[in-house]
């Protein structure tokens, strides 16, 4: 591994997969800007505190663990599946899927009771979450056999090679497609910025502000702004439309007779009622905008 730039953090975030593309837009957005020079580079400074290098998502837990990053971010799956001492920072609220046991359609297994020793090491289970799998069974007393595989542990059952899987499951397409059928629930994930907490100490300034920052674009992605023209003799019945942070803004209008303009935060999902709603009350001139970022 390279040796750090002096004075910055570093930050393992994943090459590739399913998290990369949503790691550099939210850093992005929080200002930290990455500066790669090429596709292929493998550290590159992320804004003028941090620097990233860049890894596999699986190996990101290690990483962190042993020192090689400050923090990183990756899957919360693959966290648990390290079995490190690691702290979730910061739910960042993509990559969400769950780890589950899913067992063939025409197997008869519909729930955890169904799934029972036969005295000779148990079911067999294809996975490539061995340890969360192992210490999932375990905890409900069941006896079982891994079979590790690196992925595709869907198609195990149909080659005869396991009973039952355990894998992660976004919409559930991939289980119907392979006639498998959810049993149980191993554990949720989200993508996690994560650090050691041993290390924490000496940096839990810049953590914090990172952790901040993060959090402000996350806040605001919910959150639209916006803003209406109301004649002055509803602003009354506006506060119970337009709640906000701390109830609307209300800014005079040159020349707006009687009209005042109300600003104010809401959420995303209830921009289509609040604009019909002010449209009601008599607003006229509205305008809804994007948040950047929102630190309450
Ligand atoms: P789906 O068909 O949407 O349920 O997705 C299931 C397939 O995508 C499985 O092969 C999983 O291993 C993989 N998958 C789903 N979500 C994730 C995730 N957040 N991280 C990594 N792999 C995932």
């Amino acid at each position: 591994m390279q040796q750090r730039t002096k004075g910055r953090l570093r930050i393992a975030l994943p090459n590739k997969g399913r998290l990369a593309d949503d790691v550099r837009t939210l850093f992005a957005d929080a200002g930290l800007e990455l500066r790669t020079v090429g596709d292929r580079a493998l550290v590159a400074p992320l804004g003028a505190d941090f620097e990233a290098i860049f890894v596999r998502a699986q190996d990101i837990p290690e990483f962190v663990a042993d020192g090689a990053a400050d923090a990183g971010v990756t899957g919360w799956d693959l966290v648990c599946e390290s079995e490190r001492s690691l702290e979730s920072l910061l739910d960042l609220e993509f990559g969400r899927c769950r780890l589950v046991v899913a067992a063939r359609e025409e197997s008869g297994i519909t729930s955890l009771d169904d799934i029972v020793s036969d005295g000779n090491g148990g079911p067999r289970v294809a996975t490539a979450f061995p340890r969360s799998t192992k210490r999932y069974f375990a905890d409900a007393r069941r006896t079982i056999t891994i079979v590790p595989v690196s992925g595709a542990a869907e198609i195990a059952p149909h080659l005869g090679i396991a009973d039952i899987v355990t894998d992660l499951v976004s919409t559930g397409s991939t289980l119907r497609v392979n006639q498998l059928r959810e049993v149980a629930t191993i554990l949720e994930s989200t993508a996690r910025l994560i650090t050691a907490s041993e290390r924490l100490p000496g940096r839990k300034r810049a953590m914090d502000e990172l952790v901040a920052a993060l959090e402000s674009v996350l806040r605001a992605r919910g959150m639209r702004y916006i803003m209406a023209n109301i004649p002055r003799a509803a602003l009354d019945q506006v506060r119970d439309v337009l709640p906000g942070l701390n109830g609307p803004t209300v800014i005079d209008v040159m020349n707006g007779g009687h009209l005042v303009a109300v600003h104010a935060v809401v959420r995303q999902d209830a921009i289509y009622r609040t604009i019909a709603d002010l449209k009601t009350l008599g607003g006229e001139g509205i305008l809804v905008t994007r948040i950047e970022r929102l630190m309450p």
